[in-house]
């Protein structure tokens, strides 16, 4: 097989959707399996629909024609504010997209009307993490706009925390998205179909609870990708109890295998990335290269198996210290991934995918 390579395991991917759609089931919360980490894997997107997530989100809308053209038929929302350069593409191929701008939701309802669908709209909400969202205090007033569009359905409200700035959900921004859902449905007499809560860094929150005993108040919804994925919680990258985290791992192939010290020698000036890391001496060491590099994948966010240390990267090399093990040239090395290493890795074509 060639390398390198992901290896996908759909019945891990399915063990994992499954494990976290019924753990949050429990508390009336549906989930949305995100496919952006995959590329829009139909054959992801189809396992996650398998395991129970009640519907698919991505961010890109390439990812999203990948997936419709491979016949997933679900619905699918975009999780990224549509450019106003795609904003045909979106309504033809979303169902839903999530907003923060009326020109976009605008644009959004006469590209619907021309072509004589229906576009679902949900608002996403500022609550610290400054990444994307309305101020809540503008929120009731893009709803009143909304509302007034024609081939536009408001469907909800969601926010996304713990991204950008990696800002915690907790019971009070948690409870402030709940009271907006509240004041909303209040002043528009309605009631809204979509609570989304955030990612799968609300996790912990969701499941766990607070001392505050505050609930989960509104919210019926998460996003969940990296904790399906890779089984790590995002807010402080444990391994979440009872699900795979070796779902994908990435393998690369020995190139060169040698004895050699494990300092360099001569004047030390600049890496190809940079200033160099101080090197401790160990004499002479098992030095095992890799054809990997920073072109296929973030060599920072890889772990290797017990006994093996990474000891550096360049564009096309992973250097490791193997230990008393030294492989052969030829030999395949496993490597498990972080989200930074799994979607630079998706994303490189440089890297094969292979389902198992
Ligand atoms: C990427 C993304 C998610 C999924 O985040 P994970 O941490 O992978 O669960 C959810 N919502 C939005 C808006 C996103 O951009």
């Amino acid at each position: 097989m060639s390398a390198p390579r992901l290896e996908i395991d759909l019945k891990k991917i399915h063990h994992n959707a499954r494990t976290l759609v019924e753990r949050l089931a429990v508390h009336g919360i549906s989930v949305t399996g995100i496919t952006k980490a995959t590329l829009g894997s139909p054959e992801v997107a189809k396992t996650l629909l398998e395991a129970g997530v009640s519907t698919l989100g991505d961010s890109r809308i390439k990812n999203i024609e990948r997936m419709r053209n491979a016949g997933v038929s679900a619905p699918i929302t975009l999780i990224r504010s549509p450019m106003l350069s795609q904003i045909e593409q979106v309504v033809i191929r979303a169902d839903i997209s999530f907003n923060t701008e009326l020109d976009v939701i605008n644009a959004l309802s006469s590209a619907a009307q021309k072509m004589g669908r229906t576009h679902g709209i949900v608002l996403m909400v500022e609550l610290g993490d400054l990444r994307e969202g309305i101020m809540p205090e503008d929120v009731e007033s893009i709803v009143r706009k909304t509302l007034e569009l024609p081939h536009i359905e408001f469907k909800g409200i969601g926010t996304n925390l713990a991204c950008r700035s990696g800002v915690s959900p907790d019971a009070k921004n948690m409870g402030e998205l709940s009271a907006l859902a509240d004041s909303v449905d209040k002043t528009f007499n309605l009631t809204m179909d979509i609570i989304s809560g955030g990612n799968s860094g609300n996790l912990e929150w969701a499941l766990n609870g607070d001392m505050s005993g505050a609930g989960i108040g509104r919210i019926n919804n998460l996003r969940l990708g990296e904790s399906i994925l890779l089984a790590l919680d995002p807010l402080n990258r444990e391994p979440i109890d009872g699900l795979h985290t070796d779902a994908i791992t990435l393998i690369a192939e020995v190139i060169e295998s040698k004895v050699k010290p494990s300092q360099p020698w001569g004047d030390i000036a600049q890496t190809a990335f940079g200033t160099p890391s101080p090197i401790t001496d160990q004499g002479d060491i098992s030095q095992v290269m890799l054809a990997l590099g920073e072109q296929d994948t973030d060599p920072e966010g890889l772990t290797p198996p017990p006994d093996i240390e990474i000891l550096g990267a360049s564009s096309d090399h992973l250097i490791l210290n193997t230990g008393d093990n030294r492989p052969s040239i030829g030999d395949e090395i496993e490597l498990q991934l972080n989200y930074s290493a799994l979607v630079r890795a998706m994303t490189s074509p440089f890297v094969d995918r292979v389902i198992t």
